[in-house]
């Protein structure tokens, strides 16, 4: 089978699949407070069209998928779509990403089902600041999801994926910090992004992460770099001088990292999105209710891979806000 390449010769070998797009969360940089209108039943994959799609995407050479949502947890049965999806031949890497609130009821059974990787989405040690972020109460409800997922050594390693927001995020970058020395956690922040459904986002509240490191070195001596796993690896990641914990950088928008991007998305509502920012989209749905065999399907993908977009255009006049927001792609 030939590699699945765009017209820029990126391979791509990732799939981020969102299975839901409703969420019990409603964080001010995704979602406002009173939701969005949800999808209707039928217009949402089922789990065998998922599966169906995800097996002629790794015969084409996807290796990674990593499930989102909305919040993935919320969809029933998720751990067989996890345990189906685990039995495809050739792939090598099955994570999900979750804001951790249901972690605690579900964590052994996505371990049984064979998940093998994870990230928790979480911005604030501070009841009330993850409170007024996430216009939910429930730190301490995630934290517990944290503890119990570390019974399950199989799902390794835990990731905690943070939104850093200038005013915001300045005061916990060190009790992060020191949460990565202390759990097996490796933490990482992501800058924000205009993927906002309020579109509030502003260039100026971000917080780069260069600026969060020097925070995390004025306190603890220099960071010492870890290579990267795969070239198309988004976080640049760090341990301390004295080895002890992982922190990482996400830096879509002040270090883009397009040119070495191996990602495509597949909606809820089974749209393929051959990036974050498209402003289009390829309607994979009714192919896959159209009849036709997985040939067909083989070529579908191949022809919207082929066009994917070069580049995120953020703070260019030419930018365009994707035609979804976060909740809608699922990271
Ligand atoms: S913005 Fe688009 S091209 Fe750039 S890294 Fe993200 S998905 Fe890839």
């Amino acid at each position: 089978m030939e590699p699945l390449v765009d017209s820029y010769g990126r391979h791509i070998k990732s799939l981020r699949i969102s299975v839901t797009d409703k969420c019990n969360f409603r964080c001010t940089y995704c979602m406002p407070a009173e939701g969005l209108p949800w999808l209707k039943k039928d217009q949402i994959l089922s789990y065998e069209e998922i599966v169906r799609f995800t097996r002629v995407a790794v015969n084409m050479g996807i290796e990674q998928i990593r499930l989102t949502g909305g919040e993935p947890l919320v969809r029933r049965d998720l751990p067989d779509l996890v345990r189906q999806l685990g039995e495809i031949p050739g792939l090598r890497s099955l994570s999900l990403t979750t804001n951790g609130i249901l972690l605690k009821q579900q964590a052994g059974a996505l371990a049984a089902a064979g998940l093998t990787r994870i990230n928790v989405s979480l911005d604030s040690l501070i009841p009330e600041k993850f409170a007024e972020m996430t216009r939910r109460d429930q730190l301490a409800a995630v934290l517990e999801g944290l503890a119990e997922l570390e019974r399950y050594p199989s799902i390794h390693p835990i990731k905690i994926n943070a939104v850093a927001m200038r005013g915001f995020t300045e005061e916990e970058v060190l009790p992060f910090a020191e949460l990565a020395r202390q759990k097996a956690y490796s933490v990482r922040w992501i800058e924000f992004m205009p993927l906002d459904a309020d579109q509030i986002w502003r260039k100026e509240d971000i917080l780069s992460g260069a600026e969060i490191k020097a925070i995390i070195e004025e306190a603890y001596g220099p960071l010492q770099q870890i290579p990267l796993d795969h070239p198309a690896e988004t976080a640049r990641r760090y341990t301390f001088s004295d080895g002890i914990g992982e922190v990482g950088f996400i830096n879509p928008v002040s270090e883009p990292f397009c040119s070495s991007c191996d990602r495509i998305r597949l909606t809820a509502d089974g749209q393929l999105r051959t990036c974050l920012f498209a402003t289009e989209e390829t309607d994979i749905r009714s192919v896959l209710r159209s009849g036709v065999d997985d040939e067909a399907l083989t070529q579908t993908i191949r022809q919207a891979v082929w066009h994917k977009e070069l580049k995120h255009y953020i703070g260019d006049k030419s930018f365009k806000r994707a035609n979804r927001s976060m909740s809608m792609i699922g990271g």
